[in-house]
């Protein structure tokens, strides 16, 4: 009786251990995943942080127009904590210091909002 039951325990615990198994293979697939978007999404965030005061308060402040070069200081002002973004993965920004230009772009994620306005469009 008692070998019995033993073995019922047995039987319990290896699909316990199945299962566990299962639930930490699907998390090593899907938290990454979940990550990497996450981290996406902070990197939008901070190129739209640097392009908004791009296209409009530093030019509208500095009465400046297409084509006049862009000083990074006075956008890092209108930057929460002052200071030019970098990606989340570690990269700094490729951006083009002039007003009307083309949107910052994240070396590791790409053109992210650039991409945002063509399906606006
Ligand atoms: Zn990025």
């Amino acid at each position: 009786m008692s070998g019995h039951t033993g073995e019922d325990r047995m039987k319990k615990s290896k699909w316990i251990i199945i299962v566990v198994a299962v639930m930490v293979a699907l998390m090593a697939v899907v938290m990454p995943l979940r990550r990497g978007a996450r981290l996406r999404n902070i990197c939008e965030n901070r190129l739209r942080q640097i392009y908004a005061p791009m296209r409009c308060c530093v030019p509208m402040a500095n009465r400046l127009t297409d084509g006049d070069p862009l000083d990074p200081r006075q956008v890092a002002e209108f930057i929460r904590g002052g200071v030019i973004p970098r990606c989340p993965c570690g990269p700094e920004y490729e951006i083009v210091w002039k007003v009307g230009a083309a949107p910052p772009r994240c070396p590791y994620h790409g053109d992210l909002i650039g991409k945002d306005e063509e399906k606006e469009h």
